[in-house]
């Protein structure tokens, strides 16, 4: 199947969603660690993972056609597991949303900064304990 242009087309753009939603994934994860302001990051990472995850899921039903089907194939697993992730900590709709409030400079939020500090705080209180 790897040997046929349209499948190699559709894995090309399988394997650019995955290394994209992985930057947005890790930028926005770094963000948090290092305390910055980084809602709209999260809101575009969960966005990006989420529609990637389900564009490639069905891309990777629609190579292996009937195959991916059978109950055995992991395939039929990984379009599941890619649903099961949408509506947890927001769906697509409001992650847009929230994007398009930060875009017209409405956005009222800063639960990053919020959950940073008390990262920091609780470190902090941790390497009292520690010692450190
Ligand atoms: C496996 C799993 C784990 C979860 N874990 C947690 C958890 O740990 N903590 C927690 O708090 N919650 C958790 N949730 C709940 C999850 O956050 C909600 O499912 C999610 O917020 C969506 O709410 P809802 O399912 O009630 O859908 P609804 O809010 O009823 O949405 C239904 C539809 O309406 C759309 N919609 C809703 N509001 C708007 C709006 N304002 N504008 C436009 N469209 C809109 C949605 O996009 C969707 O298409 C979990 C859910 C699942 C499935």
């Amino acid at each position: 199947l790897s040997e046929l242009s349209t499948i190699k087309q559709r894995i090309g753009q399988m394997q650019s969603r995955l290394m994209t939603a992985r930057l947005a994934a890790y930028h926005a994860a770094h963000m948090l660690d290092d305390g910055f302001d980084c809602d709209a990051e999260l809101f575009s990472a969960k966005l990006t993972n989420v529609e990637s995850s389900l564009d490639s899921a069905r891309d990777a039903m629609e190579i292996h056609a009937a195959h991916a089907l059978s109950a055995d194939s992991p395939i039929q697993r990984f379009l599941r597991d890619a649903h099961h992730i949408y509506a947890p900590a927001g769906t697509s709709d409001v992650q847009r949303l929230r994007l398009a409030e930060v875009a017209t400079g409405s956005y009222k939020g800063s639960w990053s900064r919020r959950f940073a500090d008390e990262l920091r705080s609780s470190g902090a209180m941790l390497r009292r304990v520690g010692g450190g």
